[in-house]
């Protein structure tokens, strides 16, 4: 079944609760699965973001003096607006993304959750206790807004990115301009245009645009105070650079490459099975997916047959497919080139792929689910992030080389290890040098823990209150008191 979208131009940015309209220009906006052109957007121009900037500090001192409770108030009914659009906005969700409709309906209810959590953590948001360091001084700490943060945010999980995002920066008292991708604006722009209705104007705005262009801008214009970007590492390289001259405060959630550490000892039909999500989710477009498994020698061809005939088994087709769909296109055309082109060059190396390596027939960009094997550690398909549904498949002997492959990568955001012993499943956790390790479970989030990584996966934490406390300032009150 297809779902009917209203194709037309949308505003290239909501600032004070109102459609803007953009430079004159506009970007096409593609359903993956198809190839056709379901919207188009208009693009932010620079006098546009500072708009959008200017708007959010007029909000600032109003929305900072709020109460924990009336933020609490206003995060909790945006949550349940989008929960009342929940099947509109699953529908474009999934038909900007590709993504299977139960997936994108899911990802609402996540969205809308993580709202409520935000909301109430804002009312447990607290500095340390007053105390007296120095005689006659009483002194504490209190955690303030930052003030107007910009944020960028990716095409993988778009409306649950910006809930990512928007979340724990509203809840601390902040004020937001928001760019999506330009490959996927729809939901952000759905979530601004329900968002008018409730937060007061100017608390959160939405910027559409490309990257070079309006997401450059919204990091150079005068006014941010704290730069935010979920993306690849080199955004995050450029976003930082940006930060410089003003010294903006950055958070950056970047890259992944996960490391599925497998014991011979562990539960390999649990593996096997928790595979299927963790590589595939999302057609692996997600930066914590399992996408390096290094397997224990005795175990080792057991493990590859079994993931090679579990991949075999993995249903892809469009959102709205008969019969379901376990798993949609990549992105965009050029993204699914990238994919293919790692798999290119990895075979010109030498290696060998077990099942899948091919685009399937369109319309649609889809990719078969992939398992690499004969790849070296040093391999570029090992080191790279792929961002696809492919899994390379390595070997160790014991648990000092595990460790120190699933180490040797330039990123750090996730990991899991499989075994049976509770005393190695210690250890590894100790010394895998990322921001997640999962036991025996790969890719499970839970909305009160934080996300975020080691290494040149970046820094700062989305979810959880820590995300929270990133968005505020510590401040030193000391007063005279005798
Ligand atoms: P991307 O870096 O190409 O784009 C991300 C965002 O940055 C987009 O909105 C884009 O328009 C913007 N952008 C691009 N160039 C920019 C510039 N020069 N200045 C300002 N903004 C710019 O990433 P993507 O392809 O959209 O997403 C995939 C990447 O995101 C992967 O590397 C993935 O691992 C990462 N990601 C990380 C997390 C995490 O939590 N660590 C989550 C999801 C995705």
């Amino acid at each position: 079944m297809k779902t009917t979208i209203d194709v037309r131009t949308l505003p290239a940015a909501w600032i004070g609760g109102e459609p803007v309209e953009g430079d004159g220009t506009a970007i096409d906006v593609i359903d993956p699965s198809t190839g056709e052109t379901i919207a188009a957007v208009g693009r932010a121009a620079r006098d546009t973001v500072e708009r959008a900037v200017r708007r959010a500090r007029d909000a600032f001192d109003d929305w900072a003096d709020t109460t924990p409770v009336q933020r609490d108030d206003l995060l909790n009914a945006l949550a349940a607006r989008l929960l009342e659009q929940k099947d509109d906005l699953a529908r474009l969700e999934a038909r900007n993304t590709g993504k299977p409709l139960r997936v994108a309906l899911g990802e609402i209810d996540s969205a809308a959750d993580q709202l409520r959590f935000f909301g109430g953590a804002a009312r447990v948001l607290e500095g340390k206790a007053a105390r007296e360091y120095l005689p006659g001084r009483t002194s504490f700490v209190r955690r303030d807004p930052v003030g107007v943060i910009g944020q960028i945010t990716p095409w993988n999980y778009p409306l649950v990115m910006a809930i990512w995002k928007i979340g724990p920066a509203l809840a601390a008292g902040n004020t937001v301009v928001l760019k999506p991708s330009e490959l996927t604006p729809l939901s952000t722009l759905r979530l601004a245009e329900l968002a008018a209705g409730i937060l007061p104007p100017g608390v959160l705005n939405v910027v559409a645009g490309d990257g070079p262009g309006t997401g450059n801008d919204l990091t150079t214009v005068p006014g941010v105070d704290m730069l935010c970007v979920t993306g690849s590492v080199a955004t995050g390289q450029r976003v930082l650079r940006n930060a410089v001259p003003r010294i903006a405060r950055t958070h950056l959630e970047l890259g992944g490459k996960a490391p599925v550490v497998v014991f011979a000892d562990a539960d390999l039909d649990l593996l096997v099975d928790q595979m299927r999500v963790a590589a595939f989710w999302n057609s692996g477009q997600d930066c914590t997916a399992a996408a390096r498994i290094l397997v224990q020698d005795d175990v080792y061809d057991r493990v590859v047959d079994a993931l090679a005939g579990m991949a075999a088994t993995i249903r892809v087709g469009g959102p709205f497919a008969e019969g379901g769909s376990d798993m949609g296109p990549v992105i965009s055309e050029t993204h699914r080139q990238r994919v293919l082109g790692y798999l290119d060059r990895a075979v010109d190396a030498g290696a060998r792929i077990v099942t899948g390596g091919n685009a399937l027939p369109g319309p649609g960009w889809f990719v078969a689910p992939t398992v690499v094997t004969g790849v070296s550690a040093d391999a570029e398909i090992v080191r790279s992030e792929v961002f696809g549904p492919v899994v390379t498949v390595e070997r160790f002997g014991d648990e000092q080389q595990a460790l120190t492959l699933a180490n040797n990568s330039d990123y750090g955001l996730s990991a899991s290890v499989w075994t049976s012993r509770l005393d190695r499943s210690m250890r590894m956790a100790r010394k895998l040098r990322s921001g997640a390790v999962w036991l025996n479970d790969h890719l499970t989030v839970a909305d009160e823990m934080p996300h975020g990584g080691y290494k040149m996966s970046g820094y700062g934490k989305d979810l959880s209150t820590y995300a929270i406390e990133d968005y505020t300032v510590v401040k030193h009150v000391m007063a005279r008191i005798s």
